[in-house]
């Protein structure tokens, strides 16, 4: 796998303790919306089981002069580097790989399932779609738990509106307070939820992204509702 030099340009927070990193994109680095990297930490800070690596999908589309990633900030040694990584440092990144990305067949639409951080891969291909103007019919199912932790949500509006052939289906998981909704709709994803959201759409291939527990859950779920696992794409964070 190739590897690159890249620096951090920049972090922000995309929803309650999640941040985005944005690092500058070496020359000649091309990828595939839906494709992930690993990023690579200088200096360790305490242990980790699994080292200063950490594989995350690209938020950034290749449009974009910039790669981003994603991720919610634990308490772990990996993280806690990251958070603690001064602005200009130099880190090094191996990729792109990964083969989370759309089918060619763009008559068929796409169903994307996001469970939480699950969003990142699904960012990438929305906005590369909408910069194309693509006319595959995309349908984007995001279920988090709080309304603050849907990371991009305010983006995923926009691109909404901007598309019509993107529509967008928000929900929670945990009983809203007084902050309110923030227009989330306060239930599980389950089959009848999924079979309604999708009933316009003919032969839909869906996508799965978040933690392992999400994704085998999901993945029961549209195979109850009759879907051929032929028509199920998956990524599990580990981790979560
Ligand atoms: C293709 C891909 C894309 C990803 N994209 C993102 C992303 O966009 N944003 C994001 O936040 N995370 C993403 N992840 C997950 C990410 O790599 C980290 O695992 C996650 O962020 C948790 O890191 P952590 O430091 O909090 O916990 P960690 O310390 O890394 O792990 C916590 C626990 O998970 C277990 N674990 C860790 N890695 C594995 C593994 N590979 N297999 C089985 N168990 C494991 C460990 O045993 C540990 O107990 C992605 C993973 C993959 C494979």
């Amino acid at each position: 796998m190739t590897r690159h030099e890249t620096r951090l340009q920049r972090r922000e927070e995309v929803a309650t303790g999640t941040m985005a990193f944005h690092f500058e994109k070496p020359a000649g680095f091309d990828f595939k919306p839906g494709q992930a990297i690993d990023v690579l930490l200088p200096s360790p800070i305490g242990t980790d089981p699994h080292g200063l690596r950490h594989t995350f999908s690209i938020v950034s589309a290749p449009y974009e002069g910039e790669l981003v990633v994603a991720t919610r900030l634990r308490d772990t040694a990996f993280k806690r580097s990251l958070k603690a990584l001064p602005l200009g440092s130099r880190v090094e990144i191996e990729g792109p790989f990964g083969s989370f990305t759309l089918h060619n067949a763009r008559v068929r639409p796409a169903v994307f399932i996001a469970g939480g951080i699950g969003i990142t891969p699904f960012i990438s291909m929305l906005r590369q779609a909408t910069r194309d103007r693509s006319p595959q019919q995309r349908l984007l199912l995001y279920t988090n738990r709080r309304p603050d932790d849907a990371a991009y949500i305010d983006e995923l509006k926009v691109l909404e509106r901007r598309s019509e052939t993107f529509r967008l289906v928000a929900t929670t998981t945990e009983p809203v307070d007084r902050g309110g909704s923030g227009g989330l709709q306060p239930r599980r994803i389950d089959g009848p939820f999924i079979q309604r959201a999708v009933a316009h759409l003919a032969e839909p291939v869906y996508y799965v992204a978040g933690p392992p527990g999400l994704v085998e859950g999901m993945r029961r779920t549209l195979n109850d509702a009759g879907v051929d696992d032929d028509d199920i794409r998956s990524e599990d964070f580990h981790g979560y």
